[in-house]
């Protein structure tokens, strides 16, 4: 791969290993294992693995490492390590970096199980975790203390698409000596500028836009070669969060498409959201590219565009809710997002249930609201078949 290379070309080409085929779609090395010349050759592969020399899939793979290359190569880091789910990126990155005794301070809108792993799994191993709202840059200035070892947050927060100021929670974090690490997920690796923001370690889970067609479960954890290969990779190695080449295969073509989808996608998002603002049975459009977005010149500096994913709050709350999820015939019912096709999530009884009511209401989570994941069919069938199931919501 050229250092010259733009993103589009990265996409596309980064990381390719071919074999002595010459092929032009990249390998499945569907292999747990690696043949050595001889027993002196295995010695010193385990002594020290080469870039190019695996020793056993959990460790590593061709397809795995072609796959970590190229979104490295996309996010602008050194290196990356691809996991079998971006859960296993999350807590993978956390865990491998922390001891008992260390202070973490994390926003409190999270994705449900990264508030798991963040308040129930790290807490139990005596790691202290400070939690504060994700927006308020003077509640992060209090909470980071001269002995704070990371930061973490989602640059966009699930359900209610609140926006992190990456620049400014990185300034606070850096200077005690803190890790930024950001959960990228609604960003999207497209519109990602979160390192040259002050993120040092950005995680994905590939399950989202990555893959974009729903098939399998993957994550990255993307970083410094020295965070990756030295904190990161003995850790997910001996644990065994690794990502299966096949599924590694699935995310490398993903790769190739996922420029082109998520800006048609985030074009229609846009669109919706023009369509739907000022519907007298929304109380609330969320879209954080649309100019009525609380924090709408944040979310231009920081990524230009709104991403995929928009949350609509109906103002007959949960019973309208309802009613405007069994109507659509083309958006589906469930809880994936970042998909080709178009799906709608009720967070309140499904994603966030086990929230008690009022953690919901102080992170927004009101009983009509509904988050809307855009997909890639055309946008006049989509806003035809929101506005014809709010006329059913009534
Ligand atoms: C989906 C998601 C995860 C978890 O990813 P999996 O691949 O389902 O394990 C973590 N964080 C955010 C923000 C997500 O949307």
């Amino acid at each position: 791969m050229s250092d010259s290379w733009k993103k589009r070309t990265r996409l596309v080409h980064g990381g390719t290993r071919r074999s002595q085929y010459n092929e032009v779609s990249e390998a499945i090395f569907l292999t747990q294992g690696f043949v050595y010349d001889s027993a002196e050759a295995a010695e010193a592969r385990f002594i020290k693995a080469g870039d190019d020399e695996f020793i056993y899939a959990r460790y590593g793979n061709p397809t795995v490492a072609m796959f970590e290359d190229r979104i490295a190569g996309l996010e602008g880091t050194e290196d990356g390590f691809a996991t079998a789910s971006g859960m296993a990126a999350v807590s993978g990155a956390l865990t491998s970096m922390l001891r008992a005794g260390d202070h973490v301070v994390s926003a409190r809108a999270l994705f449900g199980s990264c508030l798991y792993v963040l308040e129930e799994v790290l807490t139990r191993f005596g790691v202290e975790v400070t939690f504060v709202d994700g927006t308020d840059i003077d509640a992060w200035r209090a909470a980071i203390r001269a002995d704070t070892k990371a930061v973490f947050f989602e640059t966009i927060s699930n359900p209610t698409l609140a926006v992190v100021d990456i620049h400014a929670v990185a300034e606070l974090a850096h200077a005690v000596g803190a890790l930024v690490l950001v959960d990228n997920v609604f960003a999207t690796p497209v519109f990602s500028r979160a390192v040259e923001q002050g993120a040092d370690v950005v995680i994905y889970s590939a399950t989202k836009h990555i893959d974009g067609q729903g098939r399998a479960l993957g994550g990255v954890i993307l970083g410094t070669r020295e965070f990756i290969r030295g904190t990161v990779e003995p850790y997910m190695k001996h644990t065994g969060g690794s990502m299966s080449p096949f599924t590694a295969w699935i995310m490398l073509k993903g790769l190739e498409t996922v420029d082109l989808r998520v800006r048609a996608q985030a074009e229609t998002a846009l669109q919706i959201a023009n369509a739907l603002q000022g519907d007298a049975r929304l109380a609330r459009v969320i879209y954080p590219g649309h100019p009525s977005h609380a924090q709408h010149d944040l979310v231009t500096a920081q990524m230009g565009q709104g991403g995929t994913v928009l949350a609509l709050d109906l103002a007959g709350g949960q019973e309208a809710a309802f009613r405007f999820l069994n109507a659509l015939d083309i958006v589906l019912i469930s809880n994936n997002l970042g998909d080709a096709k178009s799906i709608a999530t009720h967070p309140a009884t499904t994603t966030h249930q086990r929230l008690p009511d009022a953690t919901k209401a102080q992170l927004g989570i009101t009983p009509g609201l509904v988050r809307l994941s855009v997909g890639l069919e055309d946008a006049d069938d989509l806003i035809e078949d929101l506005t014809r199931a709010l006329d059913a919501s009534g």
